[in-house]
């Protein structure tokens, strides 16, 4: 709980009680003219004057005892009252608006007295004079201010909201103190006013998900192979002995099991290792179409295998852009070894590179066709999540770990580059990507078969 200040020039000085015969003196002029008031009733209009004696006495009493504002007193609770009324000043806004988070100031009934500049952005149509629910609607946040009003105890609540898009929020409601705190019209002890921040905390929630959910698929994809490997490992112990021809199938399989797991660690090692450099934009300047003539070649063996023709189309001088080769070769493999995998029915796949220049954006773009079973529209959107298969058996024959795409996304990010895919089914899949040309480079824009 913030304490009330004591601190500030602004705190009134504690008086000395007056004494009964000062505060008489006081009165003086007020008691003489109703000690005539009560003479004149005796006299002219037979008042006993028994009555106007103890008249006399009770306004005596009255004026001797009961406590009454001072002059300077009553200058210094108007002082005070102004302050309030005029609160929050200049200082204390400039203060508020330079702060990131909405940020309003309530009196103790609720009525809104500042709302700072990001406040107003957030909450459009929002203005001081008006009620604070006007504005700010969730009920607990609303019963959290009242609590403060009422004890005088700072607190700290969240809340989610649902419409438009799920939005969590966190309040801080603090209550504040004027100098002394010693204002009239208030319980000592309660706040003057009550500051609300409200931060948005939508961003941070979604990262902790993520992290829980990618703890928890990278768990079971490990979990799936090694309990495959434990049960062929219990068999070789047991009933397979002594059969060697068992030994051998189940030993392939083994194997089969620890490269999965092996390929699932390197993958989940890559992510993070990107992931930890996210915001450091690569230097050095590569050759973008070397990379991606490179890449063809060293995917050619599964082509082969799979009997699919890589056709690549790339301008004829060197393509200079800013980026990290051993990251832009995962890419380019990561899309064409996809496109290989799931669209080797269309037999083949043409990789071209080609200049795009509109407006101010000066791009190299990428595209990876083929032309196997696509993928349903319904998939696109959620494509590059981390495990996210459209075909989870096809993904695991085909050796997939779900994160390739994921690293392509991480890594483009890095690069200031962007990912789009086109595809309708049966007609194959499109994978454009376009990262930003060097400024020094020096352009090819002819393109030629390679
Ligand atoms: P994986 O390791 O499973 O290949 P990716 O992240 O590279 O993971 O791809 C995610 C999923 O997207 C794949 O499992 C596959 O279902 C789908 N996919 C990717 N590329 C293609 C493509 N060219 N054609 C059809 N489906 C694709």
């Amino acid at each position: 709980m913030t304490q009330p200040s004591t601190s500030n020039d602004q705190a009134p000085e504690p008086q000395p009680a007056a004494s009964p015969l000062t505060r008489l003196g006081e009165a003086k002029w007020l008691l003489l003219a109703a000690l005539f008031a009560a003479l004149a009733a005796v006299i002219f209009y037979d008042v006993p004057s028994s009555s106007a004696f103890a008249f006399l006495v009770i306004l005596c009493v009255v004026a001797g005892f009961i406590p009454r504002r001072t002059a300077s007193r009553r200058v210094k609770l108007n002082a005070q009252r102004e302050i309030r009324r005029m609160w929050p000043g200049t200082g204390m806004k400039v203060t508020l608006d330079a702060l990131p988070t909405p940020c309003f100031v309530a009196d103790g009934r609720g009525i809104t007295r500042y709302v700072n500049q990001q406040a107003q952005v957030t909450y459009e149509g929002v203005k001081p004079g008006d009620p604070l629910s006007f504005s700010l609607r969730a009920p607990s946040l609303l019963e959290a201010f009242d609590r403060v009003c009422a004890t005088g105890e700072a607190e700290r609540i969240s809340w989610i909201e649902k419409v438009p898009t799920e939005t969590w929020y966190e309040a801080h409601i603090a209550p504040i103190y004027m100098p002394g705190n010693a204002v009239p019209d208030r319980m000592p002890g309660l706040p003057d006013f009550i500051l609300v921040v409200i931060q948005d905390l939508t961003e941070n929630r979604r990262l902790e998900r993520m992290r829980t959910d990618f703890v928890a698929n990278a768990s079971h994809e490990l979990r799936t192979p090694l309990a495959s490997l434990t049960g062929f490992i219990e068999t070789l112990q047991g009933p397979a002995r002594n059969d060697p021809e068992a030994q051998d199938r189940f030993l392939s399989i083994m194997l089969d099991q620890a490269g999965r797991m092996r390929r699932l660690i390197d993958d989940i090692l890559s992510l993070s290792r990107i992931e930890l450099k996210a915001h450091v934009r690569p230097v050095s300047t590569v050759d973008f179409a070397e990379i991606i003539r490179h890449t063809a070649d060293a995917l050619s063996p599964l082509a082969a295998d799979l009997d699919v023709e890589i056709r690549v189309h790339l301008p004829d001088l060197p393509v200079r852009i800013k980026g990290d080769r051993d990251e832009l070769i995962q890419v380019t493999e990561n899309l064409i070894e996809n496109a290989l995998k799931y669209g080797h029915d269309g037999q083949f796949v043409d990789v071209e590179l080609a200049e795009q220049i509109e407006a101010e954006d000066h791009t190299w773009q990428m595209s990876v066709r083929d032309y196997g079973a696509g993928i349903p529209p319904e998939h696109l959107p959620r494509l590059t999540e981390r495990f996210y298969r459209v075909d989870v058996e096809s993904s695991r024959a085909m050796k997939g770990t779900g994160l390739g795409l994921a690293i392509v996304k991480h890594i483009l990010t890095r690069h200031r580059g962007r990912l789009e895919v086109e595809s309708e089914a049966g007609k194959g899949a499109t994978f454009k990507i376009n990262l930003p040309a060097s400024e020094s480079a020096e352009t090819a824009s002819v393109v030629t078969p390679a």
